[in-house]
C-alpha cells in the first residue's frame, strides 16, 4: 500500500455514512432478514452455499448479547422454513465473551442445538489473538457435550495454529481456515503476506492430513490452486471439504469453482451494524478504499467536480 493509501484509508471514518454504504453495498446482504434470505437464494440458485452473519460484534451487555442470539433464532428457522442451503457464523463477543463467558456459551449453545434439530451448522468465527484461547475453549466444550454440528476458524497468520491444528485433530474438527483479518503483533503473528502465504499451506497440509473437515476461505488465487493440489493429492471427496469466499468479492473466481465441481460456500453478512463491517472490507480492500477516499475529498475540495 503506497503512503498515500494508507492516508486515504485512515481518513476512512471521516467519510459521510451514505458514501461508504454505496460503495460496501456489494458486501452486505442489506439490513433486514429477509434481504439475507433473498441473497441466500440467489447464491443456492447459482450453485453456492451460504453462511450467514447476523453483524454486530463486542457487545458490552448480556441484554444486547442475548438479543444477538434471537436474531440468529430467526435466521435458523427461516433457513429451516425456506429450505435454504445455508448455515450460521457468530461472533465470539457479539454473543457476549467479553461481558460473561457462560453467557456466551448459553448463547451459542442454544443455536448449536438448534442446528442439531435441523441438520445445520453454526461456525464459531475467530476474532483477534485475545480472543483464540477463549475461543477454542467454547468449542472444545460443545464438542465435549456431545454436540457436532459446530465448527471453529484458525488463522494461518498466528505463529500458533499448528500447534492448535494438533491439539483439536482427536475431535475431527471441522474447521474453517483464513489468513486472519486482524493485524496482530510480530510475536504471536507472521507479518509478512509470502509468510501468511506459506502458513496457510501448511496449515491446510496438516488440517487434511489430520483428518479435518476443511473450509478453506480465501479469494488469494494461489492458495485456490494450492489448495486445489491439495485435495486432489489427498484424494478428498467434495463432501470432505469447501471453499469459501466472502460476498460481493471475487464472485468469477467462486463460480469457475462450482463449475469445477467443487463446494463453494459464501458469507453472508446483513444487519443494521452494517458501518463497522463496511469499514473493514474497504479498509482490506485499499485500492477501492483509496478511491472512494480520493473521490470525496475531491467533491468537497471541488464542489462541481463530477457532476
Ligand atoms: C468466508 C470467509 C470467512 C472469514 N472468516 C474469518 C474469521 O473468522 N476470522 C478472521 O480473522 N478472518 C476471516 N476471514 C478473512 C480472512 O482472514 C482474510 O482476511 C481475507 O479473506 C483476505 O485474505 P485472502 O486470503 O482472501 O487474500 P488477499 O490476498 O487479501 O486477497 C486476494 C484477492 O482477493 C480480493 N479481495 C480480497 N478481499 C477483498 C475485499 N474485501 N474486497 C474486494 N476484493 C477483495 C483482492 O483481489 C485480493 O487481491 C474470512 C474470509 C472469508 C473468505
Amino acid at each position: 500500500m503506497s503512503v498515500v493509501e494508507r492516508a486515504l484509508v485512515h481518513a476512512l471514518p471521516l467519510l459521510p455514512r451514505a458514501t461508504v454504504r454505496s460503495f460496501a453495498s456489494p458486501y452486505i446482504a442489506g439490513e433486514t432478514l429477509a434481504d439475507a434470505c433473498r441473497v441466500v437464494e440467489e447464491l443456492n440458485r447459482s450453485g453456492k452455499a451460504a453462511t450467514v452473519d447476523v453483524l454486530g460484534e463486542e457487545v458490552e451487555t448480556l441484554g444486547e448479547a442475548r438479543a444477538l442470539a434471537d436474531a440468529y433464532v430467526e435466521v435458523l428457522d427461516a433457513v429451516r422454513e425456506r429450505g435454504l442451503d445455508a448455515h450460521v457464523s457468530v461472533k465470539p463477543t457479539g454473543l457476549g465473551l467479553e461481558v460473561d463467558r457462560e453467557l456466551c456459551r448459553e448463547n451459542v449453545e442454544r443455536l448449536v442445538r438448534l442446528a442439531e434439530r435441523d441438520g445445520s451448522f453454526v461456525r464459531i468465527d475467530m476474532e483477534d489473538a485475545r480472543t483464540t484461547d477463549a475461543t477454542l475453549d467454547l468449542y472444545r466444550r460443545l464438542r465435549a457435550d456431545g454436540l457436532e454440528r459446530v465448527g471453529v476458524v484458525l488463522q494461518a497468520r498466528l505463529r500458533r495454529t499448528l500447534d492448535d491444528i494438533a491439539s483439536l485433530a482427536p475431535l475431527a474438527p471441522n474447521v474453517r481456515l483464513c489468513k486472519g483479518i486482524y493485524l496482530e503483533p510480530p510475536e504471536v503473528s507472521f507479518t509478512r503476506s509470502s509468510e501468511i502465504r506459506a502458513a496457510f499451506v501448511r496449515c491446510a497440509e496438516a488440517l487434511l492430513e489430520s483428518g479435518a473437515y476443511v473450509a478453506f476461505a480465501t479469494h488469494d488465487d494461489a492458495l485456490i490452486q494450492e489448495a486445489k493440489r491439495l485435495v486432489a493429492r489427498h484424494r478428498l471427496p467434495t463432501e470432505r471439504y469447501e471453499f469459501q469466499m466472502l460476498l460481493g468479492v471475487r464472485e468469477r473466481a467462486a463460480d469457475a469453482l462450482v463449475r469445477e465441481g467443487h463446494r463453494v460456500r459464501v458469507y453472508v453478512p446483513f444487519g443494521e451494524r452494517w458501518y463497522e463491517y463496511s469499514l473493514r472490507r474497504l479498509r482490506e480492500n485499499p485500492r477501492v478504499a483509496a478511491r472512494v477516499t480520493a473521490d470525496v475529498v475531491r467533491r468537497i475540495a471541488l464542489p462541481g467536480a463530477g457532476r
